[in-house]
């Protein structure tokens, strides 16, 4: 039997179904971030039962690695969830052709597959030239401390590292991109007072009259600017500006507000310069309080880098269709490594459309076709030919 039928048999749905069912069932919830250390040890005992080698924890940041390098290929991902809508949603439950459960699409099932993925890469003996490191985070639904900007603080990633991969849910494309964010809260004071007596009061609310006139018209102009990189439909190639998506002034119709604090969220494209977008936020706040929710830079690794170009040639073989490339419309982890000059890439099992909603799940079919595309490319990347089904 050739290598692709060997690793397509061995990857079987079952044991990824089984994993991403134990881990499901941990509530990582972030926020708050709860049970972290729990997931972190059920992780350990994973890779420990299928023998990693290095595993160990860097804080609560899980990392074990397979085969001898000194070539590195990063599988990371998080292992956080977004609050569940209903506490059903931590007994993972299979209904039909599909497995349910907060965690299923973003991303436990991803890391399951990236788990197994590796260890049956090693078994079958294409690690020879190289090693896949896997690195598993908490913290990433907030863009928190404890997760990838840990480790980046602690020397992370090492000077070997050739490549990344994460299983968010991309819904068969790839994201080799992703925006940037500028996440802001505003508060602007006044004093209150009583609606009959106006004139001891100064109403905060209407002193941010001229900033929303002035914050209108850099939106105006932020939409003008569009991405080259690809992302449907049309529309969503703009630049973004929300203005408002929470604002709170005053106490009730007949006070004065006191305070008037609203939010800012600047969705920066590849090609935007997150100091030059914040700088001229900020100078329209000019005066204002002003608390700081996210700031993040865009990034990008080209569709055609090696690594982009193995992988979507497996996804094409494994799954029979050739995947685009797109621009992620949030944030991605990818970009702790694009900004270092490390082709880093997203595919994975679960489905974007049905992540962070109350009826979370992810194709059963896709957890093994997502393992054995993650085992083909890193077995392609440390060859120097492509793996073809014919190889014996
Ligand atoms: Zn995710």
């Amino acid at each position: 039997m050739d290598t692709y039928r060997r690793l397509l048999t061995r990857l079987s749905a079952e044991s990824i179904v089984e994993l991403t069912k134990a881990l499901v069932s941990i509530p990582t919830e972030n926020p708050p971030g709860t049970y972290y250390e729990e997931c972190a040890a059920a992780l350990i005992a994973e890779l420990t039962a299928l023998r990693f080698e290095d595993i160990h924890r860097e804080g609560l940041c899980v990392i074990a690695s397979a085969g001898p390098g000194p070539r590195t290929l990063v599988f990371s991902g998080h292992y956080d969830v977004v609050p569940a809508q209903n506490r059903d949603q931590f007994t993972p439950r299979v209904e039909g052709a599909n497995l349910f459960g907060r965690g299923s699409s973003d991303m436990k099932s991803g890391l399951a597959a990236m788990i197994h993925a590796a260890a049956a890469a090693r078994d079958e003996g294409l690690l020879e030239h190289g090693r896949i490191q896997l690195v598993f985070v908490p913290d990433e639904e907030t863009a928190g401390p404890q997760g990838t900007p840990h480790l980046i603080s602690r020397g992370f990633p090492g000077k070997d590292v050739i490549g990344m991969l994460t299983p968010e849910p991309t819904g068969g494309v790839i994201w080799n991109s992703n925006r940037g964010a500028i996440s802001l809260r505003a508060t602007l004071r006044g004093k209150a007072a009583h609606v009959g007596r106006q004139f001891e009061g100064i109403n905060a609310f209407e002193r941010a009259l001229p900033i929303f006139a002035r914050l209108a018209e850099i939106k105006k102009e932020v939409e003008l600017r569009e991405t080259t990189y690809n992302i449907a439909p049309v529309a969503a190639r703009k630049s973004i500006l929300l203005i408002g998506g929470r604002v709170e002034a005053g106490t009730n119709f007949n006070v004065v507000p006191g305070a008037c604090s609203f939010t800012l969220d600047r969705r920066i494209n590849p090609e935007e310069d997150l100091q030059v977008e914040s700088r001229r936020l900020l100078e329209a706040l000019d005066g204002l309080e002003i608390e700081t929710l996210q700031h993040e830079p865009a990034a990008a690794t080209r569709a055609d880098h090696r690594l982009g170009q193995i992988l979507a040639r497996n996804i094409a073989l494994v799954t029979g269709r050739d995947p685009a490339f797109e621009l992620c419309p949030g944030l991605l982890e990818t970009r702790f490594y694009a900004a270092r000059g490390i082709p880093a890439f997203a595919y994975g099992p679960g489905l974007l459309t049905v992540s962070h909603g109350p009826n979370e799940f992810v194709p059963i079919r896709n957890l093994a076709h997502c393992a054995a595309i993650y085992s083909l490319t890193a077995a392609e990347l440390f060859r120097a030919a492509p793996l073809r089904a014919v190889d014996g």
